[in-house]
């Protein structure tokens, strides 16, 4: 399966061009490659388990959009749903039916969620979830956790600052320190250090934010009690619990990782899958809380485009292709490419940590365990980009940085699945 030296002429002329009318010639930073020292891959389609970019190259793909695209790309039902729609109109603002349906789906498949608010991206969603229980509370501060992303939101854009409950520093320029200030980062799965921050900043806390896998730091699971732990101490504070399942949600679970894990939060945000590969994301939690937002009450939050028809029929036939079968399917996918991944680690004596929560699968290059920012940072970044150039080589497309995570479909086969293993063992060996 390895592809004759792989041709990029046109993806690198078309970089060019891009870098003199869009900054650094991406929408999205990590899109530019710069972590692995490569020229990004321009795509022309994707169908399946696959994607083909202007050169002609193809490669089963585990970007997967970062995460929406569970049911693989250019799904046959998500086209036609995407069609039917267009063919009556994009956008109205006005409602309309598809977002009472969704939003109906969303509360029953989502343990936390009573009532649900859809925006048009992860960042707003945390963003506005943040405000909410803010405004619920009537406190400023938040804790979030080193390593974790939540979107691009100032307060949320914060260094990970080592030692415990350290106050924020602004991560970029431009967040105020003022902003960063109300901003608590402590490790992830280090209840301690939550509970000191509790203590030193009880009454202030309107709230935790956790990813309940963190998927911005390679894959880390929560450990046993960590979430219980959260859940707790934001309980005994009056702080609200925020579930930031952009990433999990509907991803590892039909019930997303409230489900998976039996905590349930008060606020949850999803985006991602829910949208099915156009531009979504939504919050929700008790109807009590969401009844603080505007017009139902006092704490504003809008869109143009939210609840967009476009972005719901996606979203809404991508959530009812996801049954039990699926999630058993993406289990065992996930489990065969860890085995296969190990085994080769093993016969080329290459340190690795495997991380994977059903399709969420990072390697890390490290025989440290990885359990939290510090112990994901152990890993051999240039290996890691050595690693990448050879699988790219191969014909995978895996995410370009050590700190994301890879994303199987439905659509990956067996096949698919075994060719990878293939892949990987052909770029560990040149390791
Ligand atoms: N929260 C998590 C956990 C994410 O992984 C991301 C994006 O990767 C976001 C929020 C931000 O979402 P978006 O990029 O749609 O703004």
């Amino acid at each position: 399966m390895s592809q004759d030296l792989r041709k990029e002429e046109l993806s690198r002329s078309a970089f060019e061009e891009a870098k003199l009318y869009i900054p650094g010639g991406v929408n999205s930073p990590v899109r530019a490659f710069k972590s692995v020292g490569l020229t990004p891959i321009y795509i022309d389609r994707g169908e399946g388990s696959r994607v083909y970019d202007i050169d002609g190259n193809s490669f089963i793909d585990y970007v997967g959009s970062w995460g929406p695209l569970i049911m693989g790309h250019a799904h046959p039902e998500v086209v036609e749903a995407l069609q039917e729609t267009a063919a009556k109109g994009t956008s109205f603002g006005a409602p309309t039916l598809l977002e009472t349906k969704m939003a109906k789906l969303v509360c029953e498949r989502v343990p936390s969620i009573e009532v649900v608010r859809m925006v048009n991206s992860g960042t707003e969603a945390t963003m506005s979830a943040i405000r909410l229980a803010r405004g619920y509370t009537g406190r400023s501060k938040i804790i979030k956790f080193e390593g974790s992303y939540h979107g691009h939101a100032d307060s949320l854009l914060i260094k990970a600052g080592s030692g415990i409950a350290t106050l924020g520093l602004p991560d970029s320029p431009g967040v105020p320190e003022s902003v960063a200030s109300n901003t608590i980062a402590v490790p992830y799965n280090d209840l301690e250090s939550v509970q000191l921050a509790f203590e030193r900043f009880g009454e202030e806390i309107a709230a935790v934010i956790v990813e309940p896998v963190a998927g911005n730091m390679g894959v880390v699971p929560p450990q046993p009690g960590f979430l219980e732990g959260l859940r707790k101490v934001t309980s005994d504070y009056g702080s609200i619990l925020i579930f930031d399942e952009v990433m999990t949600g509907f991803r590892v679970d039909l019930n997303c990782a409230q489900g998976r894990y039996g905590v349930t939060p008060d606020l949850t945000c999803l985006g991602k899958v829910i949208g099915g590969g156009l531009p979504v994301g939504a919050y929700g939690g008790k109807r009590e809380l969401m009844d603080q937002i505007a017009p139902a009450g006092p704490i504003y939050q809008a869109g143009t485009l939210s609840g967009n028809p476009l972005a719901m029929a996606a979203g809404y036939t991508t959530l009812k292709l996801l049954t039990p079968a699926v999630y058993e399917q993406l289990e065992e996918r996930g489990a065969r490419l860890q085995a296969g991944f190990e085994r080769n680690a093993k016969e080329f004596g290459i340190p690795l940590t495997i991380n994977r929560i059903g399709s969420m699968v990072c390697p890390f290059f490290t025989n440290t365990p990885v359990v939290n920012f510090d112990t994901a940072k152990t890993s051999d970044l240039d290996r890691f980009r050595r690693y990448f150039a050879a699988m790219v080589q191969e014909g995978v497309s895996v995410p370009p940085s050590q700190f994301e995570g890879m994303f199987i479909s439905a659509a990956h086969t067996v096949e698919d699945i075994d060719a990878t293993i293939e892949a990987n063992y052909n770029a560990f060996k040149s390791l």
